[in-house]
């Protein structure tokens, strides 16, 4: 046998731990069958101790790429050939593109949420409040810098951790960055544009209550919440109710789903089907 092995399918996939059942295969799959691709998405289950093999069994397998998820976000790194922009700022890969010979990692949870961010405004000059300093907030505060931002706050309970993010975002984007140590209500400052919750508050809770104060919320501000399910928060209901324009972390989840695709196989998914796919999958 000589070169690339020949599938029936092209081959991508996704290395996780605990991976059954991932809705994701069924998003993905859906644009692959409504633009007549033949091609596969595989969910891996990989062991820490075994990611190295896992990937350079990816690359002689001809994988055109995969994603991954926690534990494999930055020790994936050391297994690759190369970065690109955002995930080199950000130090965490969720996705891996083969490029010619090379494997090379991105992250696509920020290019998803400004994709999303930008069906509604566009990002530059625009002034952030970014609640949380985890990987999602990391991951968009980034992509959101690398857009041309104008300044973010980063509202966080761990000073160490809101210090970490906001100290990255001054150093390697030069970015007007404070953080704000997160203790009772917060009230959102009067020219900020765009709120975004990045915490894990309101995953699978449609009542958990994020510690801000509600009156703050106004007409003309863009508000997004990073939580997929349900993806009716109470944030978006208060947001929405008083007259905010809102992105919810469903379509920040396909759109991340949607980059991926677009880098994969080069061409540009309907989201719609996506979206639709994924709805189903997760039963909402
Ligand atoms: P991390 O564990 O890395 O970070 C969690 C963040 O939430 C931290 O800043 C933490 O604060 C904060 N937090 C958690 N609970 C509380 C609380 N009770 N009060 C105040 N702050 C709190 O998680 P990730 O960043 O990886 O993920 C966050 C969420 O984003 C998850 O729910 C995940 O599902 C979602 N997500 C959605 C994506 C999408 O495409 N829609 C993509 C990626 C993630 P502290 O530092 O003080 O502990």
């Amino acid at each position: 046998m000589s070169g690339q092995p020949t599938f029936l399918h092209e081959l991508v996939g996704s290395m996780s731990q605990g991976a059954a059942g991932n809705p994701t295969v069924a998003m993905i799959e859906a644009a692959f069958g409504h633009h007549g691709l033949h091609w596969r998405y595989i969910n891996m289950e990989v062991a820490p101790e075994d990611l190295g093999a896992a990937v350079r069994g990816a690359h002689a397998l001809g994988f055109r790429g995969f994603n991954c998820s926690l534990p494999h976000k930055v020790t994936v790194i050391s297994h690759l050939d190369g970065l690109g922009e955002s995930a080199a700022v950000m130090g965490a890969v969720n996705c891996v593109v083969r490029r010619g010979d090379k494997l090379i990692g991105e992250n696509t949870d920020g290019k998803g949420f400004l994709k999303s961010l930008r069906s509604v405004t566009h990002p530059q000059g625009k002034s952030v409040v970014i609640f949380g300093a985890g990987g999602a907030a990391r991951a968009i505060a980034v992509e959101l810098g690398l857009a041309g931002v104008r300044k973010i706050t980063v509202v966080n309970r761990s000073e160490p951790r809101g210090g970490e993010l906001v100290e990255l975002l001054r150093s390697k984007l030069k970015l007007d960055a404070e953080l704000v140590v997160w203790r009772g209500d917060y009230v959102i400052p009067a020219g900020a544009d765009v709120v975004i919750n990045a915490t894990s508050i309101g995953l699978y809770d449609a009542e958990a209550r994020l510690s801000l104060d509600v009156g703050s919320l106004k007409p003309g501000m863009v508000v997004a919440d990073v939580i997929p399910n349900p993806p009716h928060t109470r944030l978006m209901r208060d947001a929405a109710e008083r007259g905010a324009t809102t992105l919810d972390g469903l379509g920040m989840l396909v759109n991340q789903g949607v980059v991926g695709v677009e880098y994969w196989t080069g061409i540009e998914p309907d989201a719609t089907v996506m979206r639709t796919a994924l709805e189903r999958a997760l039963r909402l």
